[in-house]
């Protein structure tokens, strides 16, 4: 719960789960590129393509991807468990450094 620094400049998306407001870099990013893989990453990758954004917490992770928001942000079926996964490897990459 820090507030933001008021010298980052950061576009602000909204996580798909919980529909919290956060600097784009304080989220998960799930990708759909031109050749139609579903890439999940971290908030310093910049996969081309539609992206939906989640919270770095497994709460959000499990409500996006197992309630379908995920799916309907990315208007896309989903390898649920796979990119769950995913998602959830990349949470214990980025807390690290929190
Ligand atoms: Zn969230």
């Amino acid at each position: 719960m820090r507030p933001p620094l008021a010298t980052r400049i950061s576009p602000v998306r909204s996580c798909v789960a919980c529909r919290t407001r956060r600097p784009r870099d304080e989220l998960l990013r799930v990708a759909v590129t031109p050749d139609g893989a579903v890439v999940a990453e971290g908030p310093r990758a910049r996969a081309p393509g539609r992206g939906a954004y989640v919270c770095k917490v497994s709460a959000c992770v499990h409500e996006a991807v197992e309630t379908g928001a995920l799916s309907r942000a990315l208007n896309r079926e989903l390898d649920r468990p796979k990119l769950r996964a995913e998602l959830e490897g990349l949470i214990d990459v980025t807390e690290e450094n929190d």
